[in-house]
């Protein structure tokens, strides 16, 4: 009774067959009958939390107390897990010693608050391939959207044309992701960053979809910022990370007016014009205004430390295993085109993103759903520039996010999208 209509549709079972080698051990009811094991496919939109995340947090459960402000026990041991998570994050980031870890909602609102610290005058350089969260916070400032590159070197030189031609002497900020949430590709991060720094520019790393899958370095990208969320790292929703450079973030307008920012807050003398005079905290603090969202902090921290603890070099090979047998799979089928920008042999994180001839994705998609238990996303991935470069020019425009209307078996203008991780 829980599952949606659907329209009327087969999907293809050859294409089935390789995404259901993913299967979870859940079981789900089919609209044609019967019930299946799950295969839940939608980990790059958000990852399902992890059994010792939601341990950890159960753990943490009696000890909920508010932080910072408190002189009880609870909320003295809840200030410590709290800022005892920055440290954690800080270690799974390997950041600098001076580097502070800001606790934000998500890789969207680190990224907003990043593009609201921008110095004066800041330019800002972003390939128009990003995801629209690292390609629109910038749009206040002197923004330059570089063309897609078809290959990583490409990338570099396209950004070191552009930062060649810009003014050396004022701020200047590259955003580029990690890995893309459309063809799961790794980007030439290390590169992007020696080429930013040696036109005087500095970089933000967007690792929404790089941290579940990869160790990111701080210190051996060299980037200065990174931004990731929790619930693509397999924690629960609710809570991302800003880390890095501490000077842009300490010199600008805290993102959010409130308490906990301010260290002094006064009234000033009505003969003085009247209002409020504030000092605001120059450390992370800064930009946390208002009750911190303890547990989704914690539960972040408990999620570094559980993918730390098993081993990314064990995670990624399972994974990369994953990622051959599904596009092995998927090559076996004709219809089947799979979208990447670098090529096949690019290295690539567990994002498969394809476009079955013959069928409209949303209902392809639907239809693997509800007769297949096969859970994957359909659309445009908040990618739509990216997207329409790799469909040829042409997509549906759907609202935000979403998959349009369309007949079955009309050209498809929007593409299927499977992703998994190494906690698959
Ligand atoms: N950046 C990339 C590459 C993403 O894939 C996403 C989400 O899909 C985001 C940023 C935004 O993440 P969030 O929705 O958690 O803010």
């Amino acid at each position: 009774s829980a599952v949606p209509a659907v329209p009327a549709v087969a999907a293809d079972p050859s294409v089935c067959a390789p995404l259901a080698v993913l299967g979870r051990d859940v079981t789900v009811p089919l609209v044609t009958g019967g019930e299946v094991t799950y295969a839940a496919l939608d980990y790059a939109a958000s990852a399902p939390a992890l059994q010792r995340v939601w341990d950890d947090v159960a753990a943490y459960a009696p000890y909920y107390g508010s932080v910072h402000r408190g002189a009880g026990y609870l909320s003295q041991l809840s200030t410590d897990l709290f800022e005892n998570s920055r440290t954690t994050v800080a270690e799974f980031l390997d950041c600098r010693e001076d580097d502070q870890v800001v606790f934000t909602r998500s890789t969207t609102d680190s990224l907003n608050l990043l593009a609201a610290a921008l110095p004066a005058g800041c330019e800002v350089f972003v390939f128009e391939t990003e995801h629209h969260a690292s390609l629109l916070p910038w749009r206040d400032a002197r923004v330059t959207y570089l063309d897609a590159p078809r290959t990583p070197d490409e990338a570099v030189h396209t950004l070191e044309r552009a930062l060649a031609d810009r003014d050396p002497y004022g701020p200047a900020l590259v955003c580029v992701t990690g890995a893309s949430n459309v063809t799961g590709e790794l980007w030439p991060v290390r590169e992007l960053a020696a080429a930013a720094h040696a036109h005087g520019a500095r970089i933000v790393l967007d690792a929404a979809q790089l941290a579940p899958h990869h160790p990111v370095s701080v210190r051996e990208l060299d980037v200065d910022w990174v931004a990731f969320s929790g619930h693509k790292l397999y924690a629960p929703f609710g809570s991302g990370v800003l880390a890095g450079r501490s000077d842009w973030l300490r010199e600008a307008e805290p993102y959010l007016a409130g308490g906990g920012a301010s260290r002094k807050v006064a009234r000033r003398p009505k003969e003085a014009g009247g209002g409020v005079d504030v000092e605001w905290h120059d450390t992370a603090a800064r930009h946390e205004a208002g009750s911190p969202n303890v547990i989704g902090v914690y539960s972040i921290a408990a999620a570094c430390k559980a993918l730390t603890e098993a081993g990314f070099d064990e995670l990624v090979a399972r994974e990369q295993y994953l990622i051959r047998k599904v596009r092995e799979g998927l090559a076996e089928v004709p219809a089947v085109r799979v979208l990447s920008l670098f090529g096949d042999d690019a290295p690539r994180v567990g994002v498969i993103s394809f476009v079955v001839d013959g069928w409209n994705s949303s209902h392809f998609a639907a239809a693997l759903s509800a007769e297949y238990g096969i859970g994957v996303r359909d659309g445009l991935f908040c990618a739509h520039p990216l997207v329409r470069t790799l469909l040829g020019g042409e997509t549906d425009e759907p609202g935000e996010c979403g998959a349009p209307e369309a007949e079955p078996g009309e050209k498809s203008l929007n593409a299927i999208r499977v992703s998994f991780g190494a906690g698959t």
